[in-house]
């Protein structure tokens, strides 16, 4: 390894760091929120890498941070109701670079 090679370990918080985003006025994912009241484990919540979903306990819904969204597609998957309704965002919208 080079000298000059930078030793400090990334991290998540680095990583989506140099995501850029256009982000849409309109969210791409949409939970249905009566299957989320009873949804036991709610795995969007603690699934998701950059944190798009919150539990909301006053509210009684699952609150969607869309603008955070990678599109990696895991929500989609994981939802254990399969109730998430998934989509990309808008042509020019959504993630616009993504550094390896
Ligand atoms: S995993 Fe699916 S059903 Fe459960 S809270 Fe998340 S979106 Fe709703
Ligand atoms: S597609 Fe990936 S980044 Fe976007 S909300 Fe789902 S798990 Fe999170």
């Amino acid at each position: 390894m080079s000298k000059n090679k930078k030793l400090i370990p990334e991290n998540i918080d680095d990583k989506l760091y140099t995501v850029k985003y256009n982000p849409d006025e309109k969210t791409h994912l949409h939970p249905k929120q009566d299957d989320c009241v009873t949804c036991i484990k709610k795995t969007c919540t603690f699934i998701c890498p950059a944190n798009v979903y919150t539990w909301d306990i006053e509210s009684n819904r699952v609150l969607v941070g869309y603008e955070n969204c990678l599109e990696c597609g895991a929500c989609r998957i994981a939802c254990e109701k399969q109730s998430l309704s998934w989509s990309y965002p808008k042509s020019g919208y959504g993630v616009i670079f993504k550094q390896s």
